[in-house]
């Protein structure tokens, strides 16, 4: 099976040819059965695992993953990911037999889900093996064939990836093209049948414009500003310690990190206190030495993180915790902002980075009208006691997904859609959902014996008119 890895930033003339043999291939690759699909996923996942060592090493040299979290927040990600494919997929796959009506009479119908073909998977640097296999599992169980554009961000995690693909697939089932915007945007000029993106909203939308080009369809997994609403509650600790872990998982750079958290104003002490406690017991000491505390992906991203805060600063917000950010290192300590100007830019922008800006309310609905003055969010987070106060959140903020009484984890889940709204993106992705991102919903009919249609075709004689009135009354 092992073929080579393609270069970096390959030429045009690469990228065109191993679209050809994919485009080439995707007849066959849709005939698999499920067994041959899940056979697919079980090599990729024995590469996966031989690999487990190499992930590790690449993702601390690309951000200083903590090795836990890439059993935790990639591998097993995937591994469950596999499981609920196996679990499911000879029932996805079975075509559904649908009643017909009266202009049908005499025929049988059924829905037909088959692979749309090519798809294209783009992705991020965050998850940078997570956000690759993901969708990519979704794809094979689909019976598509696929080309992977990982993140030039994380390099060393890409060429890992590249090598675990190039053992697991043959090279006209699943190819990895590493590279930057310039290789992104030649993909993006061939015609595939899906492009999955997982991205930032801005580039989401270069993707949406290029897609029409074909015309293909697109998911477009995109990020924003996520808000966490806590009501008035005895103790604050709880709430505190799970909002504290999410925003500091990955140093915050989660599409679905807790963005910004409103508390009541009469709690906000409280509130405060608990979480500044629980960021100092996860990531005690020096946090330049601490190895559980993850780096930013690249120096221009620690600076644009290190300006949020300085303008937040100096526009009257209060630094409860954090201060000596080194972007060349990479660094930025976890860091509470209180009174925050509405306008600064860290209460607009996607923090994406272990900054955490506390707002009061006194009503709920000011909380309503900020965040549903914005675009609509990935994630919504509530914690609270009273079942009336979350309806309420939840029937009156729109978001992609929510949890309640806790952040994050909804999106380990394989039996929940996963996706956003509006700014925060278009479809859903895990389990059943990615499965049907990749899958055309094919409606077949057959004529069995002839029904009431083959009576009704011209000349239209008298009575035929008339049976054309008679149905039309009594249907
Ligand atoms: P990004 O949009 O900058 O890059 C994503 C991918 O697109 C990369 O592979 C990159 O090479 C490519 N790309 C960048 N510019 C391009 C262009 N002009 N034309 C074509 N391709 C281009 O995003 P990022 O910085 O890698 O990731 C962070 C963003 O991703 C955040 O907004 C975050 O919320 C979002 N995100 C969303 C999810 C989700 O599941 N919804 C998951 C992770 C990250």
């Amino acid at each position: 099976m092992t073929h080579s890895v393609l270069p970096i930033a390959p030429e045009v003339d690469v990228i065109e040819k191993t679209f050809s043999a994919l485009q080439a291939r995707a007849p066959k690759q849709r005939a698999l059965t499920a067994k041959e699909r899940v056979q697919r996923l079980d090599a990729l996942y024995a590469e996966i695992w031989k690999r487990r060592d190499d992930l590790k090493q690449a993702m601390w040299k690309d951000f200083r993953k903590p090795a836990e979290e890439v059993d935790l927040t990639e591998i097993f990600v995937i591994k469950s990911e596999i499981k609920a494919v196996k679990r499911g997929l000879r029932k996805w796959m079975r075509p559904k037999r649908v009643p017909g009506g009266l202009a049908q009479v005499g025929s049988a119908s059924w829905v037909r889900p088959e692979a749309k073909g090519v798809a294209l998977i783009i992705s991020p640097w965050n998850y940078p093996m997570q956000l690759v296999f993901r969708p990519l599992v979704a794809a094979i169980a689909a019976g598509c064939t696929a080309v992977i554009k990982p993140s030039e961000l994380t390099g060393a995690t890409a060429q890992v990836v590249a090598e675990i693909v190039s053992n697991a697939f043959s090279e006209d089932e699943v190819a990895v093209v590493q590279g930057g915007v310039e290789t992104s945007t030649h993909l993006l000029n061939l015609p595939f049948n899906h492009i999955y993106f997982t991205g930032s909203p801005a580039v989401g939308k270069i993707v949406m414009k290029a897609a029409a080009q074909h015309p293909c369809s697109v998911t477009l997994e995109l990020g924003g500003k996520s808000p966490v609403i806590v009501d008035d509650m005895k103790s604050m600790k709880d709430a505190a310690k799970k909002i504290a872990w999410a925003k500091l998982s990955n140093a915050g750079q989660i599409c679905v990190a807790p963005d910004y958290v409103f508390v009541p104003t009469h709690r906000k002490d409280d509130f405060v206190g608990a979480v500044k406690e629980a960021m100092l017991e996860m990531y005690p000491g020096e946090i330049d030495g601490n190895k559980d505390f993850q780096r930013i992906v690249a120096p221009h991203h620690a600076e644009r993180i290190s300006k949020l805060v300085d303008d937040a600063v100096a526009r009257g917000a209060k630094m409860v915790l954090g201060g000596g950010a080194e972007a060349d290192a990479c660094l930025v300590p976890p860091t509470i902002l209180t009174g925050v100007d509405p306008n600064a830019a860290v209460l607009e922008e996607e923090i994406f980075g272990p900054v955490l800006p506390i707002l009061t309310y006194d009503a709920f609905g000011e909380v309503e009208q900020f965040v549903n003055a914005r675009p609509t969010p990935l994630a919504l987070y509530v914690f609270s006691k009273r079942k009336p106060f979350v309806s309420k959140v939840l029937s009156e903020i729109q978001s992609g997904g929510a949890s309640i009484n806790n952040c994050v984890i909804h999106v380990s889940s394989n039996h929940l859609p996963f996706g956003g709204l509006g700014n925060s993106g278009i479809g859903s992705g895990h389990g059943e959902y990615g499965f049907t991102e990749f899958t055309h919903l094919r409606g077949v009919y057959e004529q069995r014996f002839d029904g009431a249609g083959a009576l009704l075709m011209p000349p239209y004689s008298a009575w035929k008119t008339k049976l054309i009135d008679r149905l039309l009354r009594w249907l």
